[in-house]
């Protein structure tokens, strides 16, 4: 180990998107022999091997040949009490909520329960290389310290918020708009800010909010600047249908939001599926973020994301697994299914590895509010990366020896490395998680 003052370096192939790849060109960065050099938790240089080793001859280099390393993966739509109901299929989201995620999620009310439940969610996004999230919490307070509590124990960067609601869900799973302030401002003072963890103001959606409790969620982001807002919007036509009935006077579902405060730059708006041309001109306007679930989408039926008409308005678009509706919590394999559904999207996209990497990365560092901490290795950035190494012997082993472009590298671990390539994550040069079975130890 590189003495705490020290530099140490990483030797291994690196790739990151410290630009833009959807228009400007050479925005994925890769390094065939590279080195990332690492010094109190922050990038010192990210080059080629022989030139950072020449500017640093003293560091401590470790060499990780043979694998792979990207920036920290960056989860901008993941539901902590829905671990458990993972693995299932032949839902629609409406039945899926009643049936399953609904009644698990009212089980948080117990405080075991819930500490076991947040510690399967941090160690689930560590060990599958998710360094900094957007995460639905719990509609219980209780859950929520235990869940901003054991997150900071463990080092991610955790954004999220007590889920609100005041009607159309399970009982137990409502509050007024009176508690629902009072709660909120009592986990913000105690959390928001505090080391890696974020705030993030989050009404379930708006079949389950009332006008008085979104006009609390905007009073709460008016109070304070810095807060994070997530919810759902344009997810399914039921759904849709059903805003429109409960807010008449509302032009489309985006207005719902629109009216109360509630989009802006600190926005991430999961879905938009089914969003209009104006919608999707005004989420562009107000700088917000939708994160896109395509595993999800599939999984419940929902349909395809409008990536096309998306990314042309200027719109900033992300990444999340959408666990427990998507089916895991590997952000690769949520690229992957990008890619495969904007292949036979009504306007298709080829989506290149290079754009996938930026998704899972850097653009969601973005919509987190994260883009000077996290999301690409530029010089001074906290040193959070995962290091991929596919096992001996796998199928991605024996693609990967036959690739001749840094970008075919790029495009094998996309389709083929699961949570059993992740060797190593860190969180600010700290190890968060490590493969216990890692042959380069
Ligand atoms: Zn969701």
């Amino acid at each position: 180990m590189a003495s705490p003052r020290g530099v140490e370096i990483l030797r291994a192939a690196i790739f990151h998107t410290p630009g833009n790849p959807f228009g400007e060109t050479g925005a994925l960065v890769t390094f065939e022999d590279g080195a990332l050099a690492l010094a109190e938790g922050r990038i010192v240089a990210c080059g080629d091997y022989r030139e950072v080793a020449g500017v640093h001859p003293d560091a401590t280099v470790r060499d990780l040949r043979g694998g792979y390393i990207v920036p920290g993966l960056i989860d901008t739509h993941v539901h902590f009490p829905q671990v458990r109901v993972l693995g299932s299929i032949g839902y629609t989201l409406q039945d899926w909520l009643e049936q399953l995620a609904l009644p698990e999620e009212a089980r948080l009310n117990d405080a075991g329960y819930a500490a076991a439940i947040a510690r399967e969610f941090v160690d689930a996004l560590a060990s599958h290389g998710t360094t900094a999230a957007m995460v639905f919490g719990s509609h219980f307070a209780s859950a929520m310290e235990i869940l901003f509590t054991i997150a900071e124990q463990s080092g991610l960067r955790i954004c999220s918020g007590l889920v609100l609601s005041d009607r159309a869900l399970l009982p137990e799973l409502r509050q007024s708009p009176a508690a629902a302030y009072r709660e909120s401002r009592l986990l913000i003072e105690r959390f928001h800010n505090k080391g890696r963890l974020r705030y993030a103001v989050t009404p379930r959606f708006a079949v389950s909010a009332s006008e008085a409790l979104l006009e609390t969620c905007g009073a709460l982001l008016r109070e304070d600047s810095s807060l994070r807002f997530t919810t759902h919007i344009n997810e399914n036509g039921r759904e849709i249908e059903e805003v429109a009935r409960l807010f008449p006077n509302a032009r489309d579902y985006l207005a719902v939001y629109e009216r109360f405060g509630l989009v802006g730059p600190w926005s991430v708006l999961a879905h938009n599926v089914h969003a209009t041309d104006a919608e999707i001109g005004r989420v562009a306007a107000h700088g917000a973020s939708i994160a896109s679930c395509p595993r999800s989408n599939a999984a419940l039926g929902s349909g395809i994301f409008p990536f096309r008409r998306h990314v042309d308005a200027g719109v900033r678009c992300t990444l999340g697994t959408d666990v427990g509706a998507g089916t895991g919590f590997g952000m690769l394999q949520e690229g992957l299914q990008m890619y495969l559904m904007q292949r036979v999207a009504p306007q298709p996209v080829i989506l290149t590895a290079g754009q996938l990497l930026y998704l899972a990365t850097r653009a969601g560092a973005e919509a987190l509010g994260l883009e000077d901490e996290t999301g690409d290795f530029e010089k001074g950035r906290a040193a959070d990366l995962v290091y991929i190494k596919p096992p001996r012997g796998s199928v991605l082993a024996g693609a990967l020896k036959r690739v001749e472009s840094s970008e075919q590298v790029l495009a094998a671990l996309f389709t083929l490395a699961g949570a059993e390539s992740v060797h190593e994550v860190r969180i600010a040069g700290e190890v968060v998680f490590r493969r216990k079975t890692d042959e380069t130890q």
